[in-house]
């Protein structure tokens, strides 16, 4: 048997799941925490938003699933034969990283690269392009930083004849030639962002016509596209709280995984941009932790040049640069901060998850920064030994993992690391090329840059 237990001297590498154990529904962290997430608000009123102030931009479905209270919520047989086609995802055991770095820690890494994307974007993207289907709707606009959601988006609407128009981030849009070509290939339309096509973008560019552009500027491109079409709507592939339940899937699967090969986790790392991999890996082992079964150190790793959760400021911004966006109380670097263009841009987010926020304020999760650098050192040692060429994002993970898993080696403790390994990185040799001719710069925490931006806040809101 392949995932016999009693195998675990055989050096099992990959602990599969069957499709039939594959979970049938996502898990909300809300109703299990100790206080509930302050509510989004209203940009006017100040009051908080109600399921009409959204519906300009979401189907009812998902909206509903933002506010939901339910502990569980089934998923759609039609996206569960979706799904079908990469999960249930494998979690790997590390064995030669571990015995490169002479460790008795035991690395586990659950890795979501087999998805049509490349990443986990597609848990959350198939779902949203289903129920958006289902209500009608006919064309969906979206940002995208380091190309992985564009293309998630755009095979999902494919699947569910929707059409796709994607604003890439213009960094990400010159470093990536081929997200573009693979975001065609699906169908999507494309456009670096800011573009002159939207009032948002147009007056980015009369700021600096040079700027490199940020989420923040590409998601107010994509939401006033799809505010002024009745029959379109916009996708947003983090951050808010019905797609970080979408990510649960990788969690419950994990922890599955885990329990066939007997084992706990004792540390858990994941990268943070918005939060959903992240989330989607932790929140339901945070279930166990919070219910008192089991009792792993949580992790969000950010990059130095991009540090919302270590040195942002919680309180209510806007999700978007152009102030389109409710109000969400999170933690921010100022919604017109425009992050250095680091590799990694799928972190290049001024804001992070209101939910994964509040959770931080709790004191259920730690949070920390690392350089480009180290996180490409670790992403090179990890394809050098384990052989999958990491995604530049989750090698922010991974230089957590080798932290952790030397202090391991230090302290002679067999530390269990479990680690989401979001994305392979084989459209982003780019910047893998910058690495090993030596020409990567590390990134630095842009204080100056930040606190001008946090002058900006929106006032008085607590
Ligand atoms: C989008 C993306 C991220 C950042 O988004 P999160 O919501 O924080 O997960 C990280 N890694 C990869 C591979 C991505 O595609």
């Amino acid at each position: 048997m392949a995932n016999d237990p009693d195998d675990r001297g055989a050096k099992q590498t990959k602990i599969l799941l069957e499709e039939s154990e594959m979970p049938t529904r996502w898990y909300n962290i809300v109703p299990d925490l100790p206080a509930p997430p302050p509510p989004p608000l209203h940009p006017g009123t100040h009051e908080p938003v109600g399921p009409e102030d959204l519906a300009p931009l979401f189907p009812m479905a998902l909206i509903m699933q933002e506010v939901s209270t339910d502990s569980y919520i089934d998923i759609p047989e039609e996206v569960l034969d979706v799904y079908r086609l990469w999960r249930p995802s494998p979690l790997y055991r590390a064995h030669r990283l571990e015995a490169a770095l002479g460790t008795p820690a035991r690395i586990y890494y659950k890795y979501e690269g087999v998805s049509p994307a490349g990443s986990h974007k597609p848990n959350t993207a198939v779902p949203q392009a289903f129920y958006n289907a289902q209500e009608g709707i006919k064309r969906l606009t979206t940002e995208t930083g380091a190309g992985q959601w564009g293309t998630a988006l755009a095979f999902a609407c494919a699947l569910f004849d929707l059409e796709c128009e994607v604003w890439q981030v213009r960094s990400s849009y010159d470093q990536k030639p081929y997200r573009k070509a693979m975001i065609e290939t699906f169908g999507a339309t494309i456009h670096a962002s800011p573009s002159v096509l939207t009032e948002a973008g147009r007056k980015a560019l009369a700021n600096d016509p040079e700027t490199p552009g940020s989420l923040g500027i590409a998601i107010s491109e994509a939401v006033e596209v799809a505010a002024q079409d009745p029959e379109g709507r916009y996708a947003l592939g983090s951050v808010l709280n019905h797609v970080l339940m979408h990510q649960t899937i990788i969690g419950e699967e994990a922890m599955a995984q885990l329990a066939k090969v007997d084992d706990t986790p004792d540390v858990i790392v994941g990268c943070t941009g918005g939060g959903s991999n992240f989330a989607g890996l932790t929140f339901p082992f945070l279930r166990e932790k919070l219910a008192g079964r089991i009792s792993p150190t949580i992790r969000a790793v950010e990059p130095a040049a991009c540090p919302s959760l270590t040195k942002g400021t919680y309180a209510y911004d806007f999700g978007d640069t152009a102030g389109l966006t409710p109000l969400m109380k999170m933690h921010t670097l100022g919604h017109d901060f425009i992050p250095d263009p680091i590799h990694a841009g799928g972190l290049r987010y001024h804001g992070m998850s209101p939910l994964l926020s509040h959770i931080y304020e709790l004191g259920l999760i730690e949070a920390e920064s690392i350089h480009q650098t180290e996180c490409f050192e670790a992403g090179v040692q990890f394809a050098r030994t384990e052989g999958i060429v990491p995604a530049p994002e989750p090698t922010h993970a991974l230089a957590a993992t080798v932290r952790e898993a030397l202090k391991a080696k230090e302290s002679g403790s067999e530390t269990v690391i479990l680690t989401a390994l979001c994305g392979h990185g084989l459209l982003d040799m780019a910047a893998y090329d910058r690495y090993l001719a030596g020409d990567m710069v590390d990134d630095d925490y842009p204080e100056e840059r930040v606190r001008d931006a946090l002058t900006r806040l929106p006032q008085d809101l607590g």
